[in-house]
């Protein structure tokens, strides 16, 4: 059984008298450990993609089934509950809220479920700041951080909740090419210890630390390839 299984998925947008076939019969496994980048040019589909996957938007035709089981059918709020406990997302923007802390940041996600206590949110925390080692930053506000702190931030709220895959949208878009390697450091390690982690990037250097790489163009998936261990350290 696969992780994310997409069944012949179409995406279109109607405006006025035009139609944009956004995706085009995308078929696409996703097997929990995997990384896995999707890129191609401007306007291919990469992020209505991305926001399929993450329950963020409906498609057309076709069939989406989460582990096993068939999401799209579900129900707006069993929806949302997948999209909270079960997809962690990270944007380009990092999308902190800017007069919260670290802390309070990261626990936000946390405070939406009623199946846990105020000390396991707090353990919770505690262990996705260390994650993705920032914890020493927790009682600091997101203006007071540099930005690949902030998109750290924004990377442990996205795994604090346990999420069965982590979503990425140009997670270095905003970043220079220093913290950008840190944050793409970051979601190796997170592979190596066993995240299921999907980015869209239009970046090659960034698409090529992924295991697996998913080329898109005009809608359709136009390449897949998985990169052998001992490729992947060059
Ligand atoms: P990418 O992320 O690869 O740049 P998108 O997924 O944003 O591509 O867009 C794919 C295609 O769908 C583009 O032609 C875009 O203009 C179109 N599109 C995306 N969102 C909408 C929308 N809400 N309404 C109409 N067209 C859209
Ligand atoms: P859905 O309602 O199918 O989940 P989205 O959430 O992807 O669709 O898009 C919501 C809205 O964003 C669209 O109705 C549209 O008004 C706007 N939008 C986003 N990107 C584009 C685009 N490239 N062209 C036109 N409208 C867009």
């Amino acid at each position: 059984q696969h992780l994310i299984e997409l069944q012949a998925v179409k995406k279109i947008f109607y405006t006025d008298d035009l139609e944009t076939w956004a995706l085009n019969n995308i078929h696409l496994t996703i097997d929990a450990g995997e990384y896995v980048s999707i890129s191609g040019p401007s306007g291919c589909g990469k992020s209505t993609l991305l926001s399929v996957m993450g329950l963020l938007s409906s498609f057309t035709e076709g069939k989406y089934l989460l582990n096993g089981a068939e999401v799209s059918s579900l129900g707006e709020a069993e929806q949302a509950r997948v999209r909270n406990q079960e997809i962690g997302f990270i944007f380009q923007a990092f999308n902190l809220i800017g007069d919260m802390s670290v802390f309070e940041n990261v626990e936000l996600p946390l405070t939406f479920r009623n199946d846990l206590s105020r000390k396991q949110r707090h353990e919770m925390v505690v262990e996705a700041l260390e994650q993705v080692e920032i914890g020493h930053r927790q009682k600091h506000y997101p203006a007071e951080l540099s930005g690949g702190q902030q998109q750290r931030v924004a990377i442990a709220r996205a795994l604090v909740g346990k999420p069965k895959v982590l979503l990425a949208d140009e997670p270095t878009g905003n970043l220079d090419s220093k913290n950008a390697q840190i944050v793409m450091d970051q979601l190796a390690a997170l592979h190596r210890k066993g995240s299921t982690i999907v980015m869209v990037t239009h970046d090659p250097r960034s698409a090529e630390q992924a295991q697996r790489q998913v080329s898109l163009f005009d809608g359709k998936l136009v390449d897949d390839r998985t990169m052998s261990q001992g490729v992947r350290m060059a």
